[in-house]
């Protein structure tokens, strides 16, 4: 039943498929387009940001949206560059990061990802956290090229880095990393500067998994780094850095609950994010406090809910 209950409260997440969003009226949704140099462009949109890297010889582009939105991107895209779109990275398998695939192979493009996001993508999925079923993916729309840990792709003079994180967001994430742009995307393992990132047990997310993303990004970053979550406006390495402590200090805290023996009720009871909560929620924010003790005390105990 708790369950049930994390799963209502968060159906308003960011990163929620879309199909769960049927309030959204994608006709009136503008793409802001925001600049953050060395050819790297944010396309933002309520629900979502991708990436581009605009080159002489094309476009690549991170994250496709919903599919209702792949001809509004397009034409974003077509505003800074009529240039193809060549290359496209999905980075994990929320139908946000992948609904537009097809319309851009179609154009062209190359599909990238990791390895289980195909996997997903081409039998459909069952998510548990959002009570959602996603159908098979046609082929068309699948990536063609996988990797299982890390991968470099060159570009128009971009050294793009991407990092599989094992159980992070979901168990297919991928941390894209422009070197030269000073960029990273985090996928869906960081919830900007001022809210609790969400993990999606469902899909083999965990907070264990989380942490460790949060520090693979810090390794790699440095304090002019600009991080996208999941939507919003890019963050700093100090706001990531602040994310992975608050995380690391939560699970300390709800284990240290775990191991007296309390039940969830009891743990969320306790409110060992009420310290946290004046940074990391505030109105319109998608993980509360109480949500966040239940997704950390689920996934600390184990409690994993699989996919059918
Ligand atoms: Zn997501």
């Amino acid at each position: 039943m708790k369950r049930v209950f994390v799963a209502a409260t968060l159906t308003v997440l960011s990163c929620l498929p879309a199909i769960a969003q049927p309030q959204i009226d994608y006709s009136k949704l503008e793409i802001k387009t925001t600049d953050l140099g060395r050819g790297v462009y944010l396309l933002g949109w309520q629900g979502g940001d991708s990436l581009i890297l605009v080159g002489d010889d094309g476009v690549l582009l991170v994250d496709t949206s919903v599919a209702p939105m792949g001809d509004k991107i397009k034409a974003a895209i077509a505003r800074v560059s009529d240039k193809p779109i060549r290359l496209v990275i999905n980075t994990h398998a929320h139908a946000d990061h992948f609904g537009a695939n097809e319309a851009m192979a179609k154009g062209g493009a190359l599909i990238v990802a990791h390895v289980n996001l195909r996997e997903r993508m081409a039998k459909g999925q069952y998510l548990a956290a959002f009570n959602q079923t996603i159908p098979p993916s046609p082929p068309a729309a699948l990536p063609t090229v996988t990797y299982a840990d890390t991968m470099t792709i060159h570009f128009d003079g971009e050294t793009v880095q991407l990092f599989h994180v094992a159980r992070a967001h979901t168990d297919n994430d991928t941390l894209v990393h422009f070197t030269r742009a000073n960029v990273i995307h985090a996928s869906g393992t960081f919830g900007g500067d001022g809210n609790y990132p969400f993990f999606d047990m469902s899909s083999g997310g965990s907070l264990a998994g989380m942490i460790a993303a949060e520090e693979r990004m810090l390794s790699v970053a440095d304090d002019k780094t600009r991080i996208i979550a999941d939507e919003g406006d890019p963050a700093s390495s100090e706001a990531l850095k602040a994310s992975r402590d608050m995380l690391a200090t939560l699970r300390v805290r709800v284990q240290k609950l775990i191991d007296e023996g309390k039940s969830e009720d009891e743990a969320v009871a306790a409110k060992p994010t009420k310290d946290f909560d004046a940074r990391w929620v505030h109105q319109g924010s998608f993980v509360t406090g109480d949500s966040m003790t239940r997704l950390a005390y689920q996934s600390l105990k184990g409690a994993r809910v699989d996919a059918k």
